[in-house]
């Protein structure tokens, strides 16, 4: 059967798919796979826009490498089998009182594949979901397993490794004791957003924006960490299935529908969706207010900047915008996280403020991408590796100062590149 991602940007037609139930299986179909002159991708919940998870030889469904294997109360460390969704965490964690300390916008992804690309929530004084991991187990392509903790000297590629160095089999996450969140969200002018962002983002814990295009307002998400005994004040059933299910994707999917029919309402829609969306408080756990459903298929683009780029970058896209003329539906997502010392990482280094641009996956993306990338360019931009972009390797020594290291370590992990596919050797050569 014809594999597809989440986006329906990329298919593949692999020769088999195996799905292994222990470390020792997984070692076996690489062995098969190299017998039979395949490679191998191991695939998680699909949800890259690039063909990063595309296997053209064995696929590696890990569904059966799911759940909890060990618990360190006192580290408040947990272990997770690699195949483990995002959604399923919370349950596990609920009984040892902890939680993940910060998340992206969705749960549907694995443990894995969601570390695997680089995949961050906001907040300034956070990373991404590889700087909570404190160790993996890897499965080489010599079926050699190799526990890599931070006294390895490959600790800092096997966190976010594009799928790349071997089959990760368990990922262990520093977690934090159980928390709350308290939710802002409002509508504000843009302008002032712009203006202030960089104190915006770096005063609460969690700060992003999303701007509608077409429209001259912002929606401002602000979340504050509160201990788990706080009150909660939760969204009622209701209103949470208004905002969250009906507006979000129910109407949103007919927004996108008839934008696509008549590109001409497109801005009248966007102004009338910042109206209707965005405008609410609450306080609950801390996994239902990081992310939501998104039923409405589209395609993404995300680069990270240094952050002080991130309000001029916004004012060109805007102009970019209204200077060809286009009608673009989908909103811009404006994000932040802390600097780290993971290789391959896009907030590697520097702090880093991330925007997210979006198309209905019915539309054609590439021109409206293409434009942006180049303003992320003159920025110093770093894509998302689990996002649409048009880089390739030669562009990437220059952005990461450990490019050059990873790819050795990618040299003595898989010489003869059995986890190789397109898109790995377009970012990080054949
Ligand atoms: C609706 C939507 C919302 C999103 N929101 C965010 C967001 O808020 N923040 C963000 O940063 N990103 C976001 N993303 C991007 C997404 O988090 C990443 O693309 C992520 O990698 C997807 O995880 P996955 O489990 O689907 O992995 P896949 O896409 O299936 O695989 C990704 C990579 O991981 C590798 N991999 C998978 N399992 C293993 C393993 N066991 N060992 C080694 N390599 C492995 C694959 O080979 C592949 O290279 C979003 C995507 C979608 C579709």
């Amino acid at each position: 059967m014809t594999w597809h991602n989440w986006g329906r940007s990329e298919s593949a037609n692999p020769v088999r798919v195996v799905t292994p139930a222990s470390p020792d299986e997984v070692a076996t179909a690489i062995a098969d796979a190299r017998r039979d002159g395949l490679t191998v991708k191991p695939i998680g919940a699909g949800h890259s826009f690039t063909g990063i998870a595309v296997a053209d030889g064995v696929q590696l469904n890990l569904s059966r490498l799911s759940g909890l294997l060990g618990v360190d109360p006192e580290l408040q460390q947990v272990t997770l089998a690699a195949g483990t969704h995002l959604h399923e965490v919370p349950a596990l964690l609920a009984p040892h009182g902890l939680a993940m300390q910060n998340l992206g916008d969705i749960d549907a992804q694995t443990i894995a594949g969601a570390t695997s690309t680089g995949t961050h929530g906001t907040g300034a004084a956070f990373g991404g979901l590889a700087t909570q991991i404190v160790a993996v187990t890897l499965v080489t392509a010599t079926g050699e397993t190799l526990r890599i903790d931070s006294s390895h000297e490959l600790f800092s590629a096997a966190r976010l490794g594009l799928g790349a160095l071997g089959v990760l089999v368990d990922i262990t996450v520093q977690c934090v004791p159980a928390f709350k969140l308290s939710a802002v969200e409002q509508p504000e002018p843009l302008a002032g957003v712009l203006e202030s962002f960089l104190e915006r983002s770096a005063a609460p814990d969690h700060f992003e924006f999303y701007w509608f295009p077409h429209t001259t307002t912002a929606l401002t998400k602000t979340n504050t960490r509160l201990p788990a005994s706080s009150e909660s004040a939760p969204l009622g059933g209701f209103k949470r299935w208004v905002d969250d299910e009906f507006m979000s994707n129910t109407v949103f999917s007919w927004v996108c529908g008839v934008g696509r029919a008549l590109p001409a309402a497109i801005p009248s829609i966007n102004r009338l969706a910042s109206h209707l969306t965005g405008d609410r408080t609450f306080t609950d756990v801390s996994t239902s207010v990081f992310t939501t459903v998104r039923r409405v298929r589209f395609r993404e683009m995300e680069y990270a900047l240094p952050v002080e780029a991130i309000p001029h970058a916004v004012r060109e896209i805007e102009e970019l915008i209204a200077r060809k003329n286009w009608r673009i539906s989908f909103p811009l997502e404006v994000r932040v996280a802390a600097p780290d010392d993971i290789w391959l990482s896009t907030a590697y280094g520097r702090r880093t403020g991330y925007i997210a641009v979006h198309r209905y996956y019915k539309e054609d993306h590439h021109e409206y991408f293409r434009a942006v990338e180049q303003i992320f360019r003159t920025h110093g931009g770093r894509p998302h590796w689990g996002k649409i972009h048009y880089r390739d390797s030669s562009d990437f020594a220059s952005l990461y100062p450990r490019f050059g290291d990873f790819l050795a370590a990618r040299e003595k992990l898989d010489p003869d590149r059995v986890f190789a596919n397109a898109y790995l050797s377009r970012v990080l050569g054949p």
